[in-house]
């Protein structure tokens, strides 16, 4: 099978679909692999590096779209779904629900389009989304340590403190993937770490996990507020499926936290966990509201785009390899986790939860 690596178009994004091991293992299997020339030059994957994994370098987007299966990180822009043809499968995180252009231009294609965010695993969850909220995750105290520097408006506080000084409170709320992330990360620099959830089988988990590194508490709003009001930093990190983001901290609430505190919203893709909170970007990350710095990017892995690029391709790699091995059809027959990503066909939507958001037939 022909497999095609575009450069990705979108604004700022230096991620890309295959990584030059990924492309070595699909031509070990016998495929053909095509990369635009420049594919992974932004995070310093050269044309070079994909030639000596077998992959031929070629010239525009149109021959890189050319192929029987494409792989991409971002959603398509409306010029690339124009390029896309009833035989082609497109492998990429497509985020349609909220898109209908997209949806409109992928249906008119006529291609089979299959979106990372809604691929399932084995055991629960979204596997293919799971790396970028690491990233998030860890991030989200690296750049929580920063916003709490005097230069950015913060406490100028020094997360793990120094002998004979205290360390910083850092309170997360949420225990998931990127909450447990988080948490690593703040232990790891010796900072003293609240964890908040709702659910106490994960509370139990994350307590057994971190032993008395970590306070684990349950969460409720006075238990929120007394803990935001002593916090240095506040790592916002809930999920509640299929929902926008319960607004965890008010702007009330703000005037009793400490002058130059800082909170990061990881959330804010779902609307933001604090209510003061509105999308930010990497050139322009953290804006103030009542003294607190407030760190609001909804695309944090993209600032670290080598790390997400190898990070993505570990999980999407089984489902490639399976995909140019068997065909689309045939795949997704032998995993139904590959078929719940399946999200346009034949002209059709074919993931239920994205028709109805976006009334078109199913
Ligand atoms: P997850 O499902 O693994 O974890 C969410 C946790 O929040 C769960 O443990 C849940 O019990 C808990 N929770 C729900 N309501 C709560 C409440 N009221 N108080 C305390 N805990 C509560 O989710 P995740 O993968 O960690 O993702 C978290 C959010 O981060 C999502 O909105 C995701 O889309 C987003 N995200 C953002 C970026 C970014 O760049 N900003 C990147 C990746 C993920």
């Amino acid at each position: 099978m022909k497999i095609g690596v575009p450069k990705e178009i979108k604004k700022r994004e230096f991620r890309v679909g295959m990584t030059p091991s990924s492309v070595r293992e699909a031509v070990r299997c016998g495929h053909e692999v095509v990369v635009e020339k420049d594919a992974g030059a932004g995070i310093d994957l050269t044309n070079s590096d994909y030639e000596a994994a077998g992959a031929t370098i070629v010239g525009s987007a149109e021959e890189a779209f050319d192929a029987d299966l494409v792989v991409k990180v971002k959603e398509p822009q409306l010029q690339e779904c124009a390029m896309l043809k009833p035989h082609q499968t497109l492998f990429t995180y497509l985020h349609l629900a909220a898109d209908k252009p997209q949806a409109e231009a992928l249906m008119k294609s006529g291609c089979t389009a299959i979106a990372y965010e809604t691929v399932t695993g084995d055991h629960g969850g979204l596997p293919l989304l799971r790396p970028m909220s690491e990233v998030a995750g860890r991030m989200s105290v690296q750049v929580g340590a920063w916003a709490l520097e005097k230069q950015q408006g913060g406490r100028g506080v020094l997360l793990g403190g120094v002998p004979g000084v205290s360390a910083a409170n850092v309170v997360i709320l949420g225990g998931g993937v990127s909450g447990f992330n988080a948490a690593q990360m703040a232990v790891g620099l010796h900072a003293d770490v609240e964890l908040f959830d709702l659910s106490l089988k994960r509370l139990e988990e994350l307590d057994a996990l971190f032993k008395n590194q970590v306070q684990t508490v349950f969460s409720n709003p006075t238990a929120v507020y007394e803990a935001v009001c002593r916090a240095d930093l506040v790592i916002g990190a809930v999920l509640v499926p299929g929902a926008a983001a319960p607004k965890l901290v008010t702007r009330e609430m703000l005037k009793d936290m400490k002058k130059g505190a800082v909170l990061v919203d990881i959330a804010i893709d779902q609307g933001g966990c604090f209510e003061t909170s509105r999308p930010t970007t990497h050139d322009d990350p953290i804006y103030e509201v009542e003294g607190i710095v407030h760190y609001c990017v909804a695309n944090m892995p993209g600032a670290v785009a080598r790390t997400s690029t190898f990070a993505l391709n570990n999980v999407t790699l089984p489902h490639v390899l399976n995909l140019a091995n068997n065909g689309p059809v045939e795949a997704m027959r032998k995993d139904p986790h590959l078929r719940n990503g399946l999200n346009v066909m034949g002209g059709k939507i074919t993931y239920e939860a994205v028709a109805r958001d976006l009334g078109l037939e199913y």
